[in-house]
């Protein structure tokens, strides 16, 4: 049996641990927060991630660690690698956490990025917004996720509010300006590197947001070929640069044609939930296996799949359980604006079956909107 500990508690650390069952995996999961939900469904150490103390016991009783969370501190992570094995490796969460040193290594690999410039200033910000223009957004440059950490500068009074909103409220903290990428539509790949350097890809996923939040996930993305060949190239150049070892996301932009690459998450991923049900193995088991040093499974998909994102509350899952092919996941958690709740994967065995299973959902759970545009690409 092999004992896996994971950084970070939620509901990623959760899907883990079920997909780790089956393989004779025991799961540890260190959070912040006693009540993290990850911890219904497997053991639970309650600590900071900067607590040496707390780290050193986790550590002595695990065999491997690995993530549900991006922001656990860089020197935890390398302070836990001095002791056990760690997946991916510190170096990969440094790259990963600072969004420069990302867009820095897309570039050095030739992977387009939209345009970019450090702002530590009021001044920078003012010689950013000159050189890249509006609109654009301003990101923190550690520690987003989920839209959370950005201001949108539309017009040149925007810059005063911009820097007040995120440096003045984030204690200072570094930033970046990005030009704004009016795109055509947002893709994601989720691939999985095992730890002898196999590597795995899933068929490229189509992404839809709302309030910079996941909203649906659609798979496989119906795009041209040559473009998810690139997307994949992309990913698997990064994964191979880093020495990737688990599942890991490459979010990308496209635009006339392009691929511009906006960040990689160093983790499974929200927009693979749908490989749960609807590919051969899961983004969750293939980690695992990547991470346990196990041959990959088949990342093929089984039709097409659509995830749907529950954001703030649950609707009725029993109005929903009716429509063939839905699967729910409810993570346990309690309601909160803005916070990930659950979600529903449809899978079907054609795009116009599964167009017409979305609609059912929607109308069955008054989502009409949430799965408008998704059934408009189904249907072509
Ligand atoms: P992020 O936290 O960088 O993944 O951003 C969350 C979402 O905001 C993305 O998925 C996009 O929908 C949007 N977004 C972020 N950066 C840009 C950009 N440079 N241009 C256009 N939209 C963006």
């Amino acid at each position: 049996m092999t004992r896996i500990g994971v950084l970070g508690g939620g509901q990623l650390a959760r899907m883990l641990a079920l997909a780790g069952a089956p393989l004779g995996a025991k799961f540890l999961m260190l959070d912040t927060d006693a009540g993290a939900c990850g911890g219904q469904v497997a053991a639970l150490m309650q600590a900071d991630y900067r607590d040496l103390d707390a780290l050193g016991r986790f550590a002595a009783e695990v065999d491997l660690v690995t993530f549900d969370f991006e922001n656990v501190p860089a020197d935890s992570a390398a302070w836990l690698a001095e002791r056990v094995p760690v997946f991916p490796s510190p170096r990969a969460l440094a790259v990963a956490q600072d969004r420069i040193a990302e867009k820095t290594l897309f570039r050095q690999l030739g992977i387009g990025t939209p345009a970019f410039a450090a702002v530590d200033s009021l001044s920078d910000l003012h010689a950013a917004v000159a050189a890249i223009g509006l609109p654009s957004i301003l990101k923190t440059r550690r520690l987003g996720y989920d839209g959370k950490g950005q201001f949108r500068l539309r017009q040149p009074q925007d810059i005063e509010a911009a820097w007040s909103a995120l440096a003045q409220s984030h204690d200072h903290a570094s930033l970046v300006l990005e030009a704004f990428v009016p795109f055509e539509r947002e893709l994601s790949v989720v691939a999985v590197r095992g730890r002898s350097g196999e590597f795995r890809s899933y068929p490229l996923t189509r992404n839809w947001h709302h309030e910079g939040i996941l909203s649906l996930s659609l798979a496989p993305a119906n795009v041209d070929e040559p473009l998810v060949a690139r997307a994949l190239q992309h990913a698997r150049s990064v994964a191979d640069e880093l020495g990737y070892v688990g599942v890991f996301a490459l979010e990308l932009f496209e635009l006339g044609g392009e691929l511009l690459a906006n960040e990689m998450a160093p983790r499974v991923h929200n927009s693979g939930h749908w490989t749960i049900e609807g590919a051969v193995s899961s983004q969750f088991e293939n980690h695992l296996r990547a991470v346990m040093g196990l041959p990959l499974g088949d990342t093929a998909s089984r039709g097409c799949s659509a995830m749907l994102n529950w954001i703030g509350d649950l609707p009725d899952c029993a109005a929903a359980l009716s429509v063939p092919g839905l699967h729910w996941h409810d993570y346990g958690k309690s309601a909160r604006p803005g916070r990930k709740v659950g979600h529903a994967t449809v899978r079907a065995d054609s795009a116009l079956q599964l167009a017409d299973a979305l609609q059912a959902v929607g109308g069955a759970l008054g989502r009409q909107a949430q799965v408008e545009t998704a059934i408009q690409t189904l249907r072509g």
